[in-house]
């Protein structure tokens, strides 16, 4: 089978990842709340996780909080800046996981910036939509439907010369473009494990430029005589017993990523991404492809898309067809009725997979 679904989640993870969510099961037991060894290597897995976190992520250790997901983030940053009735600007390409849980709260949410590939459209919109009055900022570094890459720094610096504190969704960029969460002066960053960071699925981590609220409370394994949640990082926003051996994988995925560097695995991605859209290109089907754009591309078939994502998938090609959580991208480039096709590229990406995807699409059409 030929995996084009990098966009869902990463299939197929560095070996050491596995043998580190091994090695944890038949070794740790709970991290932070005993003395003995086993205790201790639990506690020593989770803190080496953190450490690597903030090696890629430009923060401290204590900054990286683990989650069980880029939406446990999400929501707890939100819950964190957002209160009802509070105006937020967030951009045209956003994934449910952040339009939902502002839609609950009950947010005036203004969307800035709706043309694929377009910065210039995007800053003039953020900026705009910024002085009109914003209480807080969620952006996407990266469209998880069209791969478009967003100018995040600049759109961050407007945030910051404004006062507006702002989340940024890493969810497509994480291992795969330079995230720093000094640099950007984010109040927060989410991003899972399970994707360009190439750790197991149940895993996250939310960069906290600030104090979250937790969105659990419970037991850490600190100032257990106080009936609230500790007012530091990271137990603050890790209640309850962690994934010890996801965080072992995620730990073990990083450290593969620091090794091979997110630029070589950008690069090498980004190559087969553009041989793809370009051979789509020429057989004819409508293809979203421009500037700034990641691992990702989305097309319109001669047929329906979930029809002809299905036949693929007889012919040993998975990827992913439909609205993928993100309605209001889809609003954005106008393919909210039909949805798209969407191929995203892994650290596997290959021309010869972009050879094969091309020619099963030729049969199915
Ligand atoms: N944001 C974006 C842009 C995403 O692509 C996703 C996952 N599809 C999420 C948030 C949510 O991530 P998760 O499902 O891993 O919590």
């Amino acid at each position: 089978m030929i995996y084009l679904d990098n966009g869902a989640t990463s299939l197929h993870k560095p070996p050491s990842v596995k043998k580190a969510m091994l090695w944890a099961m038949e070794n740790c037991a709970n991290p932070g709340r005993g003395g003995y060894p086993t205790a201790m290597a639990a506690a020593e897995t989770v803190y080496r996780c953190r450490e690597t976190a903030a090696e890629l992520f430009d923060c401290t250790p204590e900054q990286a909080v683990l989650t069980p997901g880029c939406t446990f983030g999400l929501n707890m940053a939100i819950r964190t800046l957002i209160n009802p009735g509070d105006r937020v600007v967030i951009t045209g390409f956003e994934h449910n996981a952040v339009t939902r849980p502002l839609h609950i709260l009950g947010a005036k949410v203004r969307v800035a910036g709706r043309k694929l590939f377009c910065w210039d459209e995007m800053l003039e919109n953020w900026e705009k939509q910024l002085n009109n009055g914003a209480d807080a900022a969620v952006f996407t570094h990266v469209s998880n439907v069209f791969g478009y890459i967003l100018p995040v720094e600049e759109m961050a610096n407007m945030c910051r010369k404004r006062g507006v504190p702002f989340i940024i969704d890493a969810a497509q960029s994480a291992g795969v473009l330079p995230v720093s969460l000094r640099k950007l002066g984010a109040d927060f960053i989410a991003m899972p494990g399970h994707k360009g960071l190439l750790g197991p699925q149940g895993t996250g981590i939310l960069l906290c430029g600030r104090l979250p609220k937790s969105l659990t409370a419970g037991g850490t394994g600190s100032e257990s005589e106080n009936q609230s949640m500790p007012d530091f990082l990271p137990d603050i926003g890790e209640a309850g017993t962690p994934n010890v051996p996801g965080i072992a994988g995620l730990g073990a995925a990083m450290e593969f990523i620091c090794g091979d560097g997110t630029n070589r695995i950008f690069r090498r991605e980004h190559e087969a991404m553009a041989c793809c859209a370009e051979g789509l290109r020429k057989m004819g089907v409508r293809v979203f492809a421009g500037e700034h754009q990641a691992a990702t591309v989305s097309f319109l078939p001669a047929g329906d898309c979930e029809e002809t994502a299905r036949a693929l998938a007889e012919r040993g090609i998975a990827l992913r067809a439909g609205l993928h959580c993100a309605p209001l991208a889809h609003e954005s480039a106008g393919t909210l009725k039909t949805g798209t096709v969407r191929v995203s590229f892994g650290r596997d990406a290959s021309f010869a997979q972009v050879e094969r995807f091309l020619e099963e699409l030729q049969g199915v059409s």
